[in-house]
């Protein structure tokens, strides 16, 4: 890759994803072996005006494995006041955050999922009331460089050079790196921005969704739930954009009210396992039956992870053209996958698909149907046949996809 490539791609990762503002604090969370794009990517928000870039290097998943493996339990769900703090200065100074993704999807492989998975649930209670005072507030993005590892699990036939470059090459693709991405992306964020518009102009009351696979399947919207895509903008009126790439047009369903069966069309990395070829039934809005082909436990074992965690959070809607599905590649990797193709989310529901959100309080939001649970998880379910009808709140049937895709 040319650096000239990769400072476009710096650039734009500071100027249209963070929108760095002047004086304002940058945080950048990156893996060790990113050092040369994270380079660049400190550059680019010194040039935004920014008053102090931290990197806060991540723990690398060898490291990690350990910590989990000796220490206990407790210690893991321990919240030292160290953390507080410092979760108490983002929420006075509200920095931009970066997220720089580049692990390999199985690199917490050989974990104790189960062990970590108690730990996070145990501290859930100090973090959450922190992150909920954080929530809309500040500008964050996360964006993707491939390590060595993740490029050859996406392709193991090639060497490693090349499949480094290749998936180099699939991310800048996807990720809009053209010769003038900044226009790009503004054209792109007001399409979506349209599509989103009419679909907020409907009024649906619920969603029906069918495809040859056996997806057979009803959601309900909130009355208050509205459609979002592109760029969002913090309380404070910033503009950003939090996923880079992104396709999607997405809202937050109504807790309860969710019938039938949907199956996947995609493997789901969770927790750096793969779950594969599986299909959730749902009852009242709640997962009553789930099957996998492969990793069926691990899908148990996440959908009882709170008493959220087996409704939905998230309805999405992306077609089966996407830039994402075009590259033809799995990317073992949310970020992407859940790009390329319609999808749900298992869990937490977003406060900003509330319409005026600021106004209520997040138990006036749980009361309107939106889902809490400590995680949300996509899982793709777009095949080249789904079809979805909207059924409007004042009686019509409108087909919003046909044959996988926008029918508007
Ligand atoms: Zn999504």
């Amino acid at each position: 890759m040319t650096k000239k490539i990769l400072k476009s791609y710096a650039e734009l990762v500071a100027k249209v994803g963070a929108n760095v503002q002047k004086n304002q604090e940058v945080i950048i969370n990156a893996s060790v072996d990113q050092v040369e794009f994270v380079s660049l990517v400190v550059e680019e928000c010194y040039k935004c005006g920014a008053k102090s870039v931290t990197v806060d290097w991540a723990t690398p998943p060898s490291i990690l494995k350990n910590i989990v493996k000796y220490e206990t339990v407790e210690t893991l769900a321990e919240v030292p006041n160290w953390k507080i703090e410092k979760i108490k200065h983002q929420i006075n100074t509200l920095p931009a955050r970066i997220h720089i993704m580049s692990s390999a999807p199985d690199a917490m492989k050989g974990i104790d999922q189960a062990k970590l998975a108690k730990s996070r649930m145990m501290s859930y209670p100090i973090i959450k009331p922190l992150q909920d005072e954080l929530n809309n507030k500040y500008q964050w993005t996360i964006v993707a460089v491939p390590s060595v590892e993740w490029a050859k699990k996406v392709f193991p036939e090639l060497p490693k050079k090349a499949a480094v470059d290749s998936l180099w090459e699939a991310i800048l693709t996807t990720a809009r790196v053209t010769s003038d991405p900044i226009k790009a992306w503004e054209s792109h964020n007001k399409n979506l921005l349209d599509r989103c518009n009419y679909l907020n102009s409907l009024n649906i009351d619920y969603l029906e969704y069918k495809s040859s696979n056996g997806t057979d399947f009803r959601v309900g919207l909130m009355d208050e739930s509205i459609w979002c895509g592109g760029g969002e903008t913090t309380i404070g009126g910033v503009y950003f954009n939090p996923n880079m790439p992104t396709e999607e047009c997405f809202t937050s369903p109504k807790k309860g009210v969710a019938e039938g069966k949907v199956v996947s069309t995609k493997p789901l990395s969770y927790n750096g396992e793969l779950i594969e070829n599986f299909y959730f039934v749902f009852k009242e809005g709640k997962v009553v039956e789930c099957h996998a082909e492969h990793g069926e436990e691990l899908l148990k074992q996440m959908i009882s992870m709170d008493e959220g965690a087996s409704y939905l959070g998230e309805c999405a809607l992306v077609p089966f053209e996407s830039p994402v599905n075009q590259t033809g590649i799995l990317f073992y990797n949310t970020l992407f996958d859940e790009n390329a193709v319609c999808h749900f989310a298992i869990g937490r529901g977003f406060t900003d698909c509330i319409k005026d959100f600021t106004k209520y309080s997040n138990k006036e939001m749980e009361e309107m149907g939106l889902n809490q649970s400590m995680i949300h998880v996509d899982f793709m379910i777009g095949s080249s046949d789904l079809s979805i009808d909207a059924y409007t709140k004042d009686g019509k049937k409108i087909s919003i996809f046909k044959d996988g895709t926008w029918n508007f």
